[in-house]
């Protein structure tokens, strides 16, 4: 017998709710993180959770996110009622600027099954007083959410230690994996073998250094995004405001979160003077009161970018009992619930909710 059914390493959003899924269903977890959970990417993130319709959705990724925006309100909802914890999951609408001069923006919703409404000028400047006269039409996606990253992620950690079957080891950076016979045994940490029926690697940017003395290169790379967060003292707007790759971010306490930055700089978490500069002036742009904000705060977070743009989700050719789920990139938070189902899936051998094959990692 061995002392833990699964191992997690990793506990940012993916390793996090993976563990809780496996634990509610009696599987014993442990999990390792090289921190504190949580306090990676998916603390950094800015946690927008664009809709997606369940009945809709046909290519995997669309699915996947369906699968995930559908079981946020009720996962939200369950975690403040086991530890207390709100992890400020509201629906505040997006509007969607630029779309006079790209087709993109308004296609990407098209055949989605999501409500989008058009609006002019006028229809922006009704809704939304605090906007510049001068930032043209808009597209309403009156269902897109947000939640407060590290709410979340300190909720899904309470709930997993709710559980009774799990266990967190911090501040303990997992050096390999132990595999025997084409079997993995467990983790390596310092002089240390934990041993486990199966590991599950959830390290997000880091999840190739693991890999890759097994001779797998996923090559998920670190993609840093900056973020800079303002304080108006008022709420100015309410809707997520989003131009290109770039958004600001209302928090129900009227700070704005502007972001965010693409850049492949290595593991270099710092934040530049170019990059916030570039994303105060969108601020200012969109919203001229943020001119007189607060500037609260700046900080990076490392996306763990994948080279196709989908996550690697599922078992290590060739090792049995290991899986992965990492290289989420900009989409860990409003893919993670998707994620964990079929992770706990796999891992438990459960009937599958949708088909994985699109993440598979030899793909
Ligand atoms: C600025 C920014 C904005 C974003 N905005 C959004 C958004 O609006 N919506 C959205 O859905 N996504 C967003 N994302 C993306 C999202 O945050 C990530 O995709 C997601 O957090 C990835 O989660 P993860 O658990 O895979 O990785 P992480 O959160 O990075 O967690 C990985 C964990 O693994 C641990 N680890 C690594 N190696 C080891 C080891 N050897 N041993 C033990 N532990 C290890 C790390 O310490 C870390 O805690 C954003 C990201 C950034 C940076």
């Amino acid at each position: 017998m061995k002392p833990h059914d699964v191992i997690v390493v990793g506990g940012g959003v993916i390793g996090l709710t993976t563990a809780y899924f496996l634990a509610k269903e009696g599987a014993s977890v442990l999990l390792c993180d090289q921190g504190k959970v949580g306090m990676e990417s998916s603390w950094a993130g800015a946690g927008i959770i664009p809709p997606s319709n369940p009945d809709h959705a046909q290519l995997p990724l669309d699915r996947l996110r369906a699968l995930s925006s559908a079981n946020f309100p009720a996962l939200s909802k369950e975690l403040q009622e086991r530890t207390g914890i709100d992890n400020g999951y509201v629906r505040c609408g997006g509007l969607e600027f630029g779309i006079e001069h790209a087709a993109m923006p308004a296609d990407e919703w098209y055949g989605l099954g999501v409500t989008i409404n058009r609006l002019s000028e006028k229809d922006v400047a009704r809704m939304e007083p605090n906007i510049a006269a001068n930032v043209g039409t808009a597209l309403e996606i009156p269902e897109m959410a947000q939640l407060r990253n590290p709410h979340h992620v300190r909720a899904l950690k309470a709930a997993c230690l709710s559980t009774g079957r799990f266990a967190l080891r911090e501040d303990v950076p997992v050096s390999s994996l132990h595999c025997q016979a084409n079997r993995v045994q467990g983790i390596r940490v310092g002089d240390e073998i934990l041993s486990g029926g199966a590991v599950l690697v959830a390290a997000g940017a880091w999840t190739d250094r693991l890999l890759q003395p097994l001779g797998v290169h996923l090559k998920i790379e670190p993609v840093r995004g900056q973020i800079a967060l303002l304080n108006p003292g008022a709420m100015l707007f309410r809707h997520i405001l989003i131009s290109g790759a770039q958004y600001l971010v209302p928090r129900l306490d009227g700070r704005v979160l502007i972001g965010s930055t693409e850049e492949h700089v290595g593991f270099d978490k710092a934040t530049t003077a170019e990059a916030i500069d570039g994303l105060l002036a969108l601020g200012v742009r969109l919203v001229p009161r943020l001119a007189g904000a607060a500037l609260e705060r700046t900080w990076a977070g490392l996306r763990p970018g994948s080279p196709d743009g989908l996550p690697f989700l599922g078992p290590v050719p060739g090792v049995t009992g290991l899986c992965v789920a990492a290289g989420h990139f900009r989409a860990g938070i409003q893919l993670s619930i998707g994620t964990a189902i079929l992770l706990k899936e796999m891992l438990l051998g459960q009937q599958p909710t949708m088909p994985a094959d699109a993440f598979r990692l030899a793909r």
